[in-house]
């Protein structure tokens, strides 16, 4: 029922403005907030929002909705607000926002699939009575009745097979009066035929039980509030979040559970899908179908618990009284493209509306969470332990540069690495190998003049794939033939410098001929369960070198594997980006975590050039305390998160000049509109706590033929980082000449 002469409508446009619509009256009892409707947009139609009702507007020419698409709002008030906070915060359009909001499938309306299901509606005697009237006149109808007065109640497709019948015969009953059929949907087939045995709370520690009575008592508030989890890898955070739900359900509340898409595996599932009955899961991988089902099973209500990855923190769940995030500190809950919202906090601002609880768990929890817990804005409790008391295992930095050249070439396993390999293979006992690069080798390069084979549309080198003979971008995916003599100089001195897991491949398998090797990277995992079966082999001992990228550094837990390596941990060290030191850290904890899990306990030994690397360092001591406080420190100088918020801008454009000159205009706008706020009549500690850094090229200056320029805006809380941000919102974000792009605390920034 409608409020208001006119609809408040939100597009899915770069735009954060409401249209409004008249609402011609045999649309008033259909239009509510919430609800999808088609209007007249541009000289097209387009598909919006109603957001709002209202019986003014200013607007002069004020068109007519064309049709309300919904029978019931698609979405709550909450969720249109968490969309307009979205649309504020990371300055995008509210309608764009909301379209993340719904699954693609669920937008374009496939309708879940649905069953027809056949049911007695007489009782017993009459039943018996009918069918011995009509068995011999209609044996299969009779045969229907038999059937149905056994199980009272079957779906269409059972009955059928059961008795032979066809749907005339159904049908003829129903005229009848004798059974009713009737649609249902069908819901499970997700989980189709997977049985989960019912498991029941495990025993806790006593630092869990600690972790555990805190949520408990957090959640019997029934208040917004954060808790952060710190447990070191193998301590057990699983089974915190399981219980916690366990009270969350008991309180008669719902939960969504975040984790990263890599550990998103059917063991995760189960291990959900065993301890409660009503789970659903949002998940990347699913058919159309099933993420339309699990979409509105949750809609409808049933489901007490969502687990998904980022974009579940929109799951249409009511009365959430917990939000848990898994891993908190990994980057794939950043979204990058628009809206390019970070789950993470997306889960506060729900929550809030909520009353609702968040739970972050990490063994390396991000600066920012960190620091929020220690100034006490959240809740803090550790898990120090392993499960069991299982030390962590013991962490060797081995130095690289001490390492003597095999013949001309570069060693890429240290002697060491390779003795320890030895030793635990020959005891039957698994190896892990992390490289955190793909391809056979990432640089190509002359040995005569120094010419490094970049891509033709990207500032980036190329990287050799043996195996397709080709050399590849791993930014655009172009593909080019080796070349066989220097572009340059046209020396033949072709050089394949680096190393990547195919190149690591060919040496592991010529020294360690008698092993079974798998390598799991984005090239040779290319099925839909090609990941799946590859862990399975792997815990079933029928590999004993695991080489892989970060594809294996998170969630895998095989008691057999005693030895860890890290081939390099440059690779992120050295990045141009002010995460770089803290990436390093936690990827080595992680990768680290995967051995000393069994009895027969665990070593790693990490490779590097920068063994005095404070990242480094901490990691081989797992020692994340230390580590922030260093971090901390140097983030707290350079005024880098959690001591204050960034934006960044990236400009591209087909030509270098004309990007270079809106990026000086787009700084001078943002430095001018600094100056206002901050004015020169306020006192000096105003100044400087916004602040705009360059332009300058991005570190990658160019990408698919597109130049690339960039500029940070820093500023010391995300008020006044918005507010800088407005006087750019309204620039013409698509122009063909120059785009723009607003990255509100960016986890990249090359
Ligand atoms: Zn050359
Ligand atoms: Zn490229």
């Amino acid at each position: 029922m409608a409020y208001g002469k006119f609809a408040e409508v939100v597009l899915d446009i770069p735009l954060n403005k409401k249209f409004h619509y008249k609402i011609p009256p045999s649309f008033i009892n259909q239009i509510e907030i919430g609800k999808r409707v088609k209007v007249p947009f541009g000289g097209r139609t387009a598909v919006g929002y109603c957001v709002g009702l209202t019986d003014k507007s200013d607007v002069k020419t004020i068109k007519d909705i064309i049709r309300v698409i919904d029978t019931e709002p698609i979405l709550n008030s909450k969720m249109l607000r968490i969309a307009e906070w979205l649309a504020n915060f990371y300055f995008c359009g509210w309608g764009e926002a909301l379209e993340t909001f719904l699954p693609s499938v669920v937008r374009k309306g496939i309708n879940a699939k649905t069953v027809s299901v056949v049911r007695l509606c007489k009782d017993g005697a009459s039943v018996k009575e009918m069918i011995s009237i009509i068995k011999k006149r209609a044996p299969k109808q009779a045969r229907v009745l038999e059937v149905l007065s056994e199980v009272g109640e079957i779906t269409f497709p059972e009955l059928a097979s059961i008795s032979n019948c066809k749907m005339d015969s159904i049908n003829r009953l129903r005229d009848r009066g004798l059974i009713t059929l009737d649609k249902r949907k069908v819901n499970d087939s997700l989980f189709a035929g997977k049985h989960f045995k019912k498991t029941c709370h495990l025993q806790t520690t006593g630092e869990q039980e600690t972790a555990i009575n805190l949520i408990k008592r957090k959640l019997r508030e029934r208040q917004y509030g954060t808790v952060l989890l710190k447990g070191v890898t193998g301590s057990g955070k699983t089974e915190v979040y399981l219980q916690a739900i366990s009270e969350v359900i008991t309180l008669g509340l719902k939960a969504i559970v975040l984790v990263p898409e890599i550990s998103l595996t059917p063991q995760t599932i189960e291990r959900f899908k065993s301890r409660f009955d009503r789970v659903a899961v949002l998940h990347s991988s699913l058919t159309d179908r099933q993420r339309s089902d699990q979409w509105w099973d949750i809609k409808n209500g049933n489901a007490d618990v969502v687990i998904g990855a980022r974009s579940a923190v929109f799951a249409p769940l009511e009365d959430v009284g917990l939000i848990v995030i898994d891993e908190e500190h990994e980057n794939t809950y950043k979204q990058d493209t628009t809206p390019r919202y970070n789950a993470r906090d997306v889960s506060m601002i729900r929550a809030e509306y909520e009353n609702a609880l968040v739970v972050l768990g990490s063994a390396t929890p991000s600066l920012e969470s960190f620091y929020n817990a220690v100034i006490g804005k959240y809740e803090y409790v550790t898990l120090k332990n392993r499960v069991g008391n299982k030390p962590l295992p013991r962490v060797e930095i081995i130095d690289m540069r001490h390492e003597k050249y095999r013949g001309k070439n570069q060693k890429y396993i240290s002697d060491y690495l390779e003795l320890c390999m030895k030793q635990c293979l020959s005891k039957k006992e698994q190896v892990l190998l992390f490289l955190n690069r793909r391809g056979f080798s990432p640089f190509i390069s002359c040995r005569r003049c120094g010419f490094v084979l970049k891509c033709k549309r990207c500032d980036i080198s190329m990287t050799y794939h043996k195996n397709k003979a080709a050399v590849i971008c791993h930014y655009c995916f172009s593909e080019e033939p080796v070349p066989e003599k220097c572009p340059e100089c046209c020396s033949p001195g072709i050089s394949f410098l680096g190393v990547g897991t195919e190149r690591m491949e060919e040496d592991i398998r010529a020294r360690f001929p008698q092993y079974k090797l798998l390598r799991m990277d984005s090239d040779t995992m290319r099925g839909r369960d090609s990941h799946e079966k590859a862990l399975s082999a792997f815990g079933r001992g029928d590999i004993d070198i695991l080489l892989g990228t970060q594809m294996i550094a998170k969630g895998l837990d095989f008691p057999n594997v005693t030895l860890v390596g890290v081939l390099s941990a440059d690779t992120i060290v050295n990045m141009p980006d002010f995460r770089a030191g803290e990436r390093t850290f936690q990827l080595l904890c992680q990768v680290a975590g995967r051995t000393g899990r069994g009895s027969k306990g665990g070593k790693v030994i990490v490779q590097t050039y920068n063994p005095e690397h404070y990242s480094i360092k901490f990691a081989a001591l797992h020692d994340y305390d230390g580590f922030a406080k260093k971090e901390l420190e140097y983030r707290k100088q350079l005024y880098y998160p959690p001591y204050g918020r960034l934006a960044r801008i990236v400009l591209r454009g087909k030509k270098d000049q004309d990007v270079k000159k809106k990026s000086m205009d787009i700084a001078e706008k943002l430095r001018e509109a600094i100056r206002l706020t901050t004015g020169a009549a306020q006192s000096d500690r105003h100044k400087d706590k916004v602040e705009v850094l360059g332009p300058a090229p991005a570190p990658i200056a160019r990408v698919k033929d597109n130049f690339r320029w960039h500029l940070i805006v820093k500023a010391d809380n995300s008020e006044n980082l918005s507010t800088i941000l407005k006087n750019i919102e309204n620039e013409n974000r698509y122009s063909k000449k120059v785009q723009i792009m607003i990255d509100v605390d960016p986890y990249m920034l090359l």
